[in-house]
């Protein structure tokens, strides 16, 4: 154990009230119930998503990344090809790159990591779904015995930034520059103007948790293989932005080339229009936005 750890310990428990004991063993509650969201129809989207025709793909290099335009009603496609490889995604709504993933927000109603049924939401003023996990071949991985699970909504995106303050580095294929590019050779708008857009993402297949004792963010081995997928149902018309991660499957690094990298496929797919009777794309958040202001 560090030693600096040891010593934050030992600090905890002589600064510790009569009571302690008591107070820690006060049972937990859960911040954001969902018992109030209306649920999406997964079987709905999935029964559509058997007709569907693919319209539409792309190929992720490794250490870069793509985009590609998913409309409303569509399918997202993210699969694994060639070898074991993370992907951090970004989701714009296409028509205003200002409405974009809130993985902030996503994580307090849905949790750490996110599958089946789960939605990606919007930050705010928009707060609505932008899309809904249909598929997920790593869905039999669940929690393993270091906490660790797959797809998480937890970690920001690797960035030079970081790479810069703790070992001086000027890597230019973090995920955050890869998104950048990818956003800016998309939509044509400059480069500084990108960077500013690009968010904390959606760890696909990657493979993260936080240390018990420490409580320190942690990465292991994906367990992905090629063939591996996730498909997201888009509840609004999409942007997505794919960066194949330098670390590879984060096993052991990222921010550098040394890692073996994969790419990574995009597809969009098309239902059939009588397969999704009765879904309407979700509106705007119900919030007036007046904070309270003349009301
Ligand atoms: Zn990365």
């Amino acid at each position: 154990m560090r030693r600096e750890i040891r010593f934050h310990m030992r600090m905890t428990q002589e600064n510790a009230p009569y009571d302690a004991d008591t107070r820690r063993k006060i049972a937990p509650v859960i911040c954001y119930p969902t018992d109030t969201l209306s649920a999406a129809d997964v079987p709905l989207y999935q029964n559509a998503r058997a007709r569907a025709e693919l319209v539409d793909e792309v190929t992720v290099q490794p250490r870069d990344a793509a985009a590609i335009l998913v409309p409303a009603g569509h399918m997202l496609r993210i699969e694994s090809i060639e070898g074991a490889q993370v992907g951090d995604l970004n989701l714009f709504a296409a028509d205003n790159l200002h409405e974009r993933f809130y993985s902030g927000k996503t994580r307090a109603l849905h949790g750490t990591h996110v599958s089946i049924g789960d939605r990606l939401w919007s930050q705010f003023p928009y707060l609505r779904p932008m899309a809904t996990i249909i598929t997920d071949s790593l869905a039999w991985y669940g929690i393993d015995p270091y906490g660790g699970s797959v797809h998480d909504v937890i970690g920001t995106r690797c960035d030079p930034y970081t790479g810069n303050l703790l070992s001086g580095t000027q890597y230019h294929h973090c995920c955050h520059s890869n998104l950048t590019r990818a956003l800016a050779a998309h939509t044509g708008i400059e480069l500084p103007e990108a960077e500013v857009l690009v968010h904390d993402v959606l760890n696909v297949f990657m493979c993260t948790g936080f240390t018990r004792d420490t409580g320190q963010y942690f990465m292991k081995a994906s367990p992905v293989r090629p063939g591996d997928h996730i498909e997201f149902f888009a509840e609004i018309d999409l942007r997505a932005v794919l960066s194949a991660c330098p670390g590879g499957d984060c096993s052991a690094q990222h921010s550098s080339d040394v890692a073996q990298c994969h790419p990574l496929l995009m597809q969009v797919w098309k239902p059939q229009e009588a397969d999704l009777k009765g879904w309407v794309s979700p509106p705007l958040n119900g919030y007036n936005r007046s904070h309270g202001v003349n009301t």
